[in-house]
């Protein structure tokens, strides 16, 4: 414990203090809190704390190195004063200048990341704590000429004093001073601008009662364009140095935010509950998004696409926007009480997006678009061993950035759509309004949804919830067919638990006359298709063909074979998207072989007319190429793939389509001849008609040309960094680029410094270099990384954001697929059997692919 001593406290309180906490340890009170915030310190806080309020400045410097200066009175009711008051603030208390209470200067601990305020200096009632601090800059973002404060999940506490935990929301009231010539942007309306000569003094409105994790500023070097939408001001606060860019996706982006607004309010019976709307684009942003009130944060490049974008990117943005929008209700307004159920937030998000954008886009199928963009995601984690609950236990808000993934992104939603057809549509709309009008600017558990939920149905909700919420992992369903039966036998990957899933599928039986879709309900170990006895015998059946089935699926070996090769005949989109992601999985199952899939992908490419299907199948055939088959066979298909890519922009109608089959050509691209013709392109010698390539699809190429080592791989890259425009977009190639250097002491140098943390500061940055590193072209000589960079994984979580850590371990082992790599990860679990649970987790989901291939290309001699 360490204690500093104001000028203005005697010595004699100070020792008295100091006996006391001694004396207090000898009597058995509880010791210091422990570092981050632990549950039990968090429920003791939300019981005695009430009625919470934040003054806080903050003096933003214009140099990036000079320091920010804090200062802030945190106001609040207390019940119970027979406890300290402790807050959080990680920097400690080299960072402290002074603390006083009601008024008056006062001796603190400061220990474990917390300052403790004797019980002493407290109050029943009202209590003022005044706190001059210097702010901590690990959450703050800071770049040359703009700073964003990003809190989520726990982070606010790395940059000033507080409570830091979701239900101990407060009102915050905001005052900067920047430098003159920057914008600046906060959750409450900016209410007073006076310029100070070179700085300007801004004042924001009160807030709502928000948690620590929404607060946010952001300041610096931003253009903004407001837009009015239904009497609603929104504006846009962007970096975006092409001006004809901005004025291509303004409006779109303004119309996004204006329709989902209006759908939330209509389908929620809640006005929009946070005031003004503004919206932040920040280059290279960590996440698609993050939903402060009042001030949304965005990735830029996910709301100003090029005009090559392709037809995912602009669901892609609708989606996020969706997203964020939906979160000023589920999330903002109504709060996890503590971040175990930080799902509920992320899963009505994404729900409520998959409805909102729908009529924005009335030429997409939208069962499809729910069916991709969930499914092959949450299997990607759920088919692991290192897959979890949706719904886990934290002890500690240290770990809650752990808790976040594709199961409770992806996986949640399925089953939320599961909820909602066990329910009713309009009874599980009724039973959201109910729940966010009852704990509005508040929090709540998801029994408290549940709650809610089940008296409005006959269905025990809490038992349904036990197998999908509280347990990880997918039912085996195996298909089981004679000529009397068709029946489907579900069993626990786990065995010893023998859970058992209920779940609504929709069957598809093909016979040679037709194709018929029957609903069918799983509850205990078999569930049988009635009628079946009397239908003409089929020629396949597909239990995923409706889209909505959620396991891990063994198709029978008839259809399998059927499937293999007729799939393209499938009518349905949805159906075959649907097949497209079994049969993935029966790969991956070692069921269909990876030569196979990519035969039936390129037969099937020149019939599929969905976009959406055209950039799965390619994703697919992709990731088959460059993991699932060794480099001799790889070589023979290239040049049958790149043919293939190519007939399929030649074929495209619309430039979305064009694009997505020329992004795959650059991704599998290997023949010389190929490679000759995308560095004509990227010359400019060469155009492909129909498609406006933009200054990112450059970049890309470039570092596409160099990692196929062409011979002036060097002066191609000098000469993109010239080609820049934008100073943002220019910063993050020039740091990518020595990952991909013909060097190797260069690469390796690159490696080196990603361990020092401010090298990472700029993860998205990070990630890019090292999969590069690790791609399969530098694949043998780059296997040295993987053990170190396992060996920083544990600091990575500590420094880094939510998904940082997940992507660090992608970025690793994406490109990996031989056996030595997978023994390297193998070995590295082996040799730490303590490690912590969350992050064995992690490397056990990203090293999963690796495992698999190393296996699957073991297994063959072909
Ligand atoms: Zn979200």
């Amino acid at each position: 414990m360490q204690f500093i001593r104001p000028a203005a406290i005697s010595v004699i309180v100070l020792f008295m203090l100091l006996e006391s906490g001694c004396q207090g340890n000898r009597s058995g009170e509880p010791g210091p809190p422990e570092p981050g915030i632990a549950l039990s310190l968090a429920e003791q806080r939300a019981r005695s704390i009430r009625d919470l309020r934040y003054d806080l400045s903050f003096k933003i410097p214009t140099a990036q190195a000079d320091p920010i200066a804090g200062h802030e009175a945190v106001r609040f009711k207390l019940d119970d004063i027979s406890q300290p008051v402790v807050l959080d603030f990680e920097p400690g208390r080299g960072f402290i200048t002074s603390v006083s209470a009601q008024g008056r200067p006062i001796a603190f601990t400061a220990v474990n990341g917390h300052i403790v305020i004797d019980k002493d200096f407290l109050v029943p009632g009202e209590n003022t704590i005044e706190i001059v601090f210097r702010a901590g800059e690990a959450s703050l973002n800071r770049n040359k000429d703009f700073l964003y404060a990003l809190f989520v999940p726990a982070r606010a506490r790395l940059a000033f004093p507080c409570f830091d935990q979701p239900d101990l929301k407060a009102r915050y009231t905001l005052e900067l001073w920047t430098p003159a010539e920057w914008q600046a942007v906060s959750n409450g309306a900016e209410t007073a601008r006076e310029p100070q000569g070179d700085v300007v003094h801004i004042k924001y409105a009160q807030t709502q009662p928000i948690s620590t994790y929404l607060f946010t500023f952001a300041a610096g070097k931003f253009q903004i364009e407001t837009a009015e939408r239904n009497g609603r001001t929104y504006r846009m606060f962007h970096r975006e140095t092409d001006a004809a860019k901005v004025a291509r996706n303004r409006d779109d982006v303004f119309n996004l935010h204006a329709s989902a607004l209006s759908w939330l309010e209509d389908y929620t019976q809640i006005q929009y509950p946070f005031g003004k709307f503004d919206f932040v684009l920040i280059p290279s942003f960590q996440f698609g998004g993050m939903e402060h009130p009042g001030s949304i944060y965005y990735n830029a490049s996910g709301m100003l696409l090029d005009e090559s974008a392709t037809e995912n990117q602009m669901l892609g943005r609708a989606s996020t926007i969706a997203h964020e929008t939906a979160h000023m209700w589920f999330g903002d307004l109504v709060t996890m009480r503590w971040f175990n159920d930080v799902w509920m937030k992320e899963v009505f998000a994404n729900f409520m997006a998959a409805k909102i954008v729908n009529p924005s886009f009335p030429k997409v199928n939208h069962e499809l678009r729910f069916l991709l963009s969930n499914y092959p995601s949450a299997y990607g984690v759920d088919r692991t061993t290192g897959t979890h609950p949706i719904r886990q236990d934290l002890e500690n808000l240290n770990a809650a950035g752990q808790m976040y993934g594709a199961i409770i992104y992806q996986k949640a939603p399925i089953v939320m759509r599961q909820l909602e057809l066990i329910l009713g549509s309009d009874k599980f709309r009724d039973g959201l309004r109910e729940y966010l009008k009852r704990f509005q600017y508040g929090n709540a558990t998801w029994l408290d949804l549940v709650k809610v939920l089940d008296d409005r149905t006959d269905e025990d909700v809490a038992a349904w919830s036990k197998a999908w919420v509280e347990e990880g992992g997918r039912p085996l369903i195996r298909t089981e067919m004679d000529a009397q039966h068709l029946a489907f036998i579900q069993a626990d990957p786990q065995a010893d638990r023998s859970l058992r899933w209920t779940q609504k599928m929709q069957i598809l039986v093909g016979s040679a006359s037709a194709v018929r879709s029957v609903p069918l309900e799983i509850r205990g170990e078999r569930a049988e298709l009635s009628d079946f006895a009397t239908q003409s015998k089929p020629a396949f059946v597909l239990p995923t063909g409706g889209g909505l089935a959620y396991g891990d699926f063994t198709l029978d070996d008839a259809s399998r074979a059927y499937l293999l090769q007729h799939l393209p005949e499938l009518k349905d989109p949805v159906s075959r998207g649907a097949a497209w992601v079994t049969l993935w999985e029966e790969l991956l199952g070692k069921r269909v072989r990876p030569a196979d899939f990519i035969e039936l992908g390129l037969r099937a490419l020149p019939l599929e007319d969905t976009e959406q299907n055209v950039a799965l199948i390619l994703g697919h055939v992709s990731g088959a190429f460059w993991n699932y088959i060794p480099e001799s066979q790889r070589l023979v298909l290239a040049p049958r793939l790149e043919s293939a890519f190519r007939a399929g922009w030649t074929r495209a109608s619309s430039s979305s389509l064009k694009s997505v089959y020329f992004r795959s050509f650059r991704s599998v691209v290997r023949t010389q001849e190929g490679v000759q013709f995308l560095e004509r392109v990227w010359r400019r010698h060469e155009k492909i008609a129909g498609l406006v390539l933009a200054e990112q699809d450059e970049a890309s190429m470039a570092f596409d040309l160099a990692i196929r080592s062409v011979p002036n791989a060097s002066s191609i890259l000098k000469e993109q960094l010239a080609r820049f425009q934008n100073p943002d977009r220019k910063a993050r190639f020039e740091f990518v680029t020595p990952a991909l250097s013909e060097d190797q002491a260069t690469r390796d140098a690159f490696f080196e410094s990603l361990k020092d943390v401010k090298n990472r500061r700029r993860e998205p940055w990070a990630s890019e270099g090292l999969s590069y590193l690790n791609h399969p072209l530098r694949s043998p000589g780059s296997e040295k990384y993987i053990a170190p960079a396992l060996d920083l994984l544990v600091e990575i979580q500590k420094t880094g954001d939510i998904f940082f850590p997940k992507n660090w371990m992608d970025s690793v082992l994406g490109g990996h697929n031989s056996r030595t790599a997978a023994q390297i990860v193998r070995g590295f679990l082996d040799a730490h059997k303590d490690y912590p649970i969350r992050l064995r987790r992690i490397i056990l989901q990203s090293a999963d692919d690796l495992f698999r291939a190393a296996d699957i290309l073991n297994g063959s001699s072909s």
